[in-house]
């Protein structure tokens, strides 16, 4: 998880990037941070916080020239650290690199092993890090063949936007895990995580930089590059379950349109007659749209969201989530009361945002609840950038089905199938990652997944 966003060359980049940022805010609401260039000089500002409180008018008017890179973080547990912020900025003797990344590399230990044995010092945490150190180390002088050889050198997720010397750099891996758009605006190249950054600054969009694609721009050039073998692609389904913006078309297709399908699809696969159809929201409101189209049962909000917490997964400890769990959302009792509801919700991951949400809903006098979920039980971490750490703390890679019921407090709990997810994707099953689900990871050695769960401690995902 993170966003990412560039521009090149416009008079008002930062500002710019700064709205792209609020616009991608639910991508990681742990740091925020601008890099500008103005000819030779560059300008950097980042902090702990939200958008909103990291930056404001006269840190903006600081960030001058016509480049400008930012980077939103979420980070795993216990991470809360300026150093790791991002974009992470170094001057080399040939280039000054700096770097916005969304994804997770797997072959980090591997990597900073070698770095670490040529010299480097890391600085960071992160394994974004790396990237800036192989690019310096690369002994190429042109800076296409050493973006080239740095990153033939990664494996696992990577959406990347660079400052590399004046070119403003975009890349996605091979698989395409993390999604990477291109825009225009009065003749500037925007790159952003998600279209929902080039709606708010009335860029158009252009395309998606595909997977295994790099592209420089400079000044009103723009070059692409396929230098690496095509793989499999593997676009994270939990993109569109969950994780992107409503409002954003990611992989070229809508994610409110997918979500709602979900919904349509788990009314098909578990029909049941209730009072109501409810959302637990924000999280399960598209499909609770669709599962009330089809199933023709009213939909209600049953609880009423504050709208100045954010996400409660995002606090690293647990007492925190517990805590924001309660304060997010509010019962509406006098539509509750004595109503047997179908609650519909995107994920179940821990399970403890949803015990807590159904004791609520139990306070405030349901009689029923039905919960139904728009995608099959999560039961494999992710060791592509979503932050689902390890297999214990996913509550159905340890429980089954009436487990999982009895602990979250529902009276029925039903999961999407897989086959009836793939089937609502705007996509063919080819192009999405289901690892989650099905523990089939697309990349295939053994070791490496034991290896990675050692490196997550020590070097963390972007
Ligand atoms: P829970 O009931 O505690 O499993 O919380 C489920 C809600 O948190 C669902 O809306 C999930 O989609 C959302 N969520 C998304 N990503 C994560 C994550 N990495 N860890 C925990 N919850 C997540």
């Amino acid at each position: 998880m993170c966003g990412i966003f560039g521009i090149y060359p416009h008079k008002d980049a930062a500002e710019l990037t700064c709205l792209g940022l609020y616009a991608l805010q639910h991508r990681g609401e742990e740091s925020a941070g601008i890099i500008s260039r103005q000819g030779k000089k560059v300008h950097l500002h980042k902090a702990l916080g939200l958008v909103s409180s990291v930056f404001n008018e006269k840190i903006l008017r600081s960030l001058r020239g016509d480049l400008a890179v930012g980077h939103l973080r979420y980070s795993t547990t216990g991470s809360s650290n300026i150093k790791n912020t991002q974009p992470f900025y170094v001057k080399s003797k040939l280039w000054d690199i700096a770097i916005a990344h969304n994804g997770n590399l797997t072959n980090t230990l591997e990597l900073s092993k070698e770095l670490e044995n040529r010299g480097a010092l890391f600085q960071t945490t992160m394994d974004s890090e790396i990237i800036t150190h192989l690019l310096a180390h690369s002994q190429k002088k042109d800076i296409k063949e050493a973006i080239v050889w740095a990153l033939s050198k990664l494996e696992g997720a990577y959406s990347l936007v660079l400052m590399v010397n004046d070119t403003l750099i975009g890349a996605r891996d091979t698989f395409g895990w993390r999604p990477l758009c291109l825009g225009k605006l009065d003749g500037a190249y925007v790159l952003a995580s998600e279209t929902c950054a080039l709606d708010l600054i009335n860029a158009e969009y252009i395309r998606d930089i595909e997977p295994g694609e790099i592209v420089f721009i400079k000044k009103d050039t723009i070059e692409s590059i396929k230098p690496f073998k095509e793989t499999k692609r593997a676009f994270c389904i939990f993109e569109y379950i969950y994780f992107s913006r409503p409002d954003s078309n990611i992989f070229c297709h809508n994610v409110y349109l997918a979500r709602k399908k979900l919904g349509m699809q788990l009314a098909n696969e578990f029909p049941i007659q209730a009072d109501m159809v409810m959302p637990i929201p924000d999280s399960g409101v598209f499909a609770a749209l669709g599962f009330a189209e089809v199933s023709k049962i009213p939909f209600e909000f049953g609880m009423i969201r504050n709208h100045y917490i954010g996400r409660t997964f995002i606090q690293p400890s647990q007492d925190l989530r517990d805590f924001r769990v309660k304060i997010k959302l509010n019962p509406l009792r006098d539509v509750l009361k004595g109503k047997e509801v179908i609650l519909v919700e995107d994920s179940i991951v821990r399970g403890t945002t949803s015990r807590a949400r159904l004791k609520t809903l139990r306070q405030a006098g349901v009689s029923k609840i039905h919960m139904r979920v728009s995608c099959p039980p999560l039961r494999f971490p992710c060791f592509y950038g979503i932050d689902f750490p390890t297999r214990k703390e996913l509550i159905a890679a340890k429980h089954d089905l009436d487990w999982v019921r009895d602990f979250i407090g529902a009276d029925s709990l039903e999961y999407l199938s897989l086959e009836g997810m793939l089937k609502a994707m705007p996509l063919a099953k080819e192009n999405f990652c289901t690892a989650c689900f099905t523990g089939e990871y697309p990349v295939n050695h053994t070791c490496h997944f034991s290896k990675t769960l050692l490196e997550r401690s020590s070097r963390q995902s972007t």
